[in-house]
């Protein structure tokens, strides 16, 4: 493939940069027009020359290709990404209300740029520096703005840190500490994580099985917070205790208020809580402090997790499983579980993970992971929920290869405990049974 001469990929950059600053001149102004902010984040890749020189020049610039395509995928679709430079890249950050919105920022290239990038046969780890500019300091001026992320970034690289936030105030640089925490403490005192129900329902007859509990958090300060980003800065706070705490007691809350149109709820557990000594006391105590059955309880543990700690995760599940709590291993196919070891879990079903069921009416692979996986999860009388599902051929494909339990957007959106109310009482229902549905039956729980 040829390569861009030394003189094109000039022109190429000047081109993106004149883009750029007159995408931030047009943001300053309506930023100062609407009273808001707007940011812009520089990001160099670390040692973009020696990764040229390693792997040459098409393999390097698919790495950059598949960066900007990580990057562009977790960014709300109205901020922008730019090619400035050799390994460099402008990202236009818009309507920032609070300046700890720019951390949230950064720490979504960062984790976006987390996993190593597989090009051809190499397997490569890509390392960022991140510089940050504030309109609150650049009056109307897009080139001031863009200096003073360019001088953040090479502070950071200076430093040796990966991202670094200029602010004229101190005349220098400063390190925003990424305080997600700190909102998160605050939100939980406040009661401001809110939990949503996603309907599981049955392949063959349409009818609900259950619910998933996912959290939401709209913050005043921050907008809509994605529940990645806020469990993955849970766990590592270990800040996830409170918060799962706070989502098993809203959710069998929201289960006795439903009364008799309570379905099967089911919780997430994350990362380490599973060997955590006061777990099974505390799920018991909310469960018969709501006056919930213990059966109408499923805990979801990934697969990845539970083979962190096999010994200690699988003598929780047996406790768990003597109180007749339903166990359900989530994201599985995206971990390693050896099949003997699956064979002594007391688990109920298998969850495979979106990433698997979205491909498979164009990914002949994908089909074939998935049907073994069914079909493995037979041989251990488990049951298995396909989650992800989102149109008719995937719903069909699915059902015919015997899978039990769909959840998807095809069925239903996660909804408020009130919307899945009336959505459960309207006896709405996914109509591709093949046994009829009796309107006027029970809607008991199959
Ligand atoms: P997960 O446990 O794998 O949850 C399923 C995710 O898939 C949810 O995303 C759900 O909204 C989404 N989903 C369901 N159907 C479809 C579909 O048809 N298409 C697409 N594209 N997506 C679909 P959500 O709510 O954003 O949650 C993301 C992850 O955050 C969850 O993945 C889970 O790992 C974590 N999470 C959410 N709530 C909690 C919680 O209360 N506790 C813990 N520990 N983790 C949570
Ligand atoms: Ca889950
Ligand atoms: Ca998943």
């Amino acid at each position: 493939m040829a390569s861009l001469s030394a003189n094109e990929g000039e022109r190429l950059f000047f081109t993106e940069r004149k883009a750029l600053l007159l995408e931030l001149q047009q943001m300053l102004q309506l930023a100062s027009e609407n009273g808001r902010s707007c940011g812009l984040l520089v990001v160099s890749v670390r040692q973009y020359n020696a990764m040229y020189v390693s792997y040459g020049y098409d393999q390097a610039r698919c790495v950059l290709r598949e960066f900007m395509d990580r990057v562009e995928a977790v960014l709300p679709g109205r901020d922008n990404m730019y090619f400035i430079g050799a390994g460099e890249f402008a990202i236009t950050l818009t309507d920032i209300r609070v300046v700890h919105q720019i951390s949230l920022a950064i720490n979504k290239v960062i984790k976006a740029n987390e996993a190593n990038y597989i090009v051809g046969s190499s397997d490569i780890s890509v390392r960022l520096n991140i510089g940050a500019s504030y309109s609150a300091n650049v009056g109307d001026d897009s080139e001031v703005m863009l200096q003073q992320a360019y001088s953040a970034l090479l502070d950071a690289q200076d430093s040796n840190l990966p991202y670094a936030l200029f602010r004229e105030k101190e005349q220098g640089v400063e390190i925003p500490g990424l305080e997600l925490q700190t909102y998160l403490e605050a939100a939980l005192q406040k009661n401001e994580l809110k939990t949503v129900y996603q309907p599981k329902t049955c392949f063959k007859t349409g009818r609900l099985v259950g619910v998933e509990t996912l959290l939401r958090w709209n913050s005043p300060e921050l907008g809509f917070v994605s529940p990645e980003l806020f469990i993955d800065a849970s766990e590592k706070s270990g800040l996830i205790k409170e918060v799962t705490q706070h989502t098993i007691r809203s959710a069998a809350k929201h289960y006795s208020q439903w009364g008799e149109y309570a379905p099967n709820i089911a919780v997430n557990l994350s990362a380490g809580l599973i060997t955590q000594p006061n777990l099974i006391a505390l799920i018991l105590r909310t469960m018969r402090f709501w006056s919930v059955p213990l059966e109408a309880l499923t805990l979801e543990i990934t697969e990845t997790d539970v083979m962190k700690s096999p010994e200690a995760s699988l003598r929780t599940l047996e406790e768990l499983n003597r109180h007749g709590i339903r166990l359900s291993i989530d994201d599985f196919g995206t971990g390693y579980s050896s099949l003997s070891y699956l064979k002594n879990l007391p688990v109920h079903e298998l969850k495979i993970d979106k990433s698997f069921i979205q491909q498979i009416t164009s990914d002949v692979s994908d089909r074939k992971i998935v049907k073994a996986i069914v079909d493995l999860a037979h041989t251990f009388d488990l049951k298995v929920v396909a989650e992800g599902v989102e149109d008719e051929e995937t719903y069909r494909m699915l059902r015919e290869m015997g899978c039990e339990t769909c959840q998807g957007y095809l069925v239903a959106r996660p909804m408020s405990p009130d919307d899945f109310y009336s959505w459960r009482t309207k006896g709405e229902w996914f109509g591709r049974a093949e046994e009829p549905y009796n309107p006027n039956g029970s809607l008991s729980m199959e």
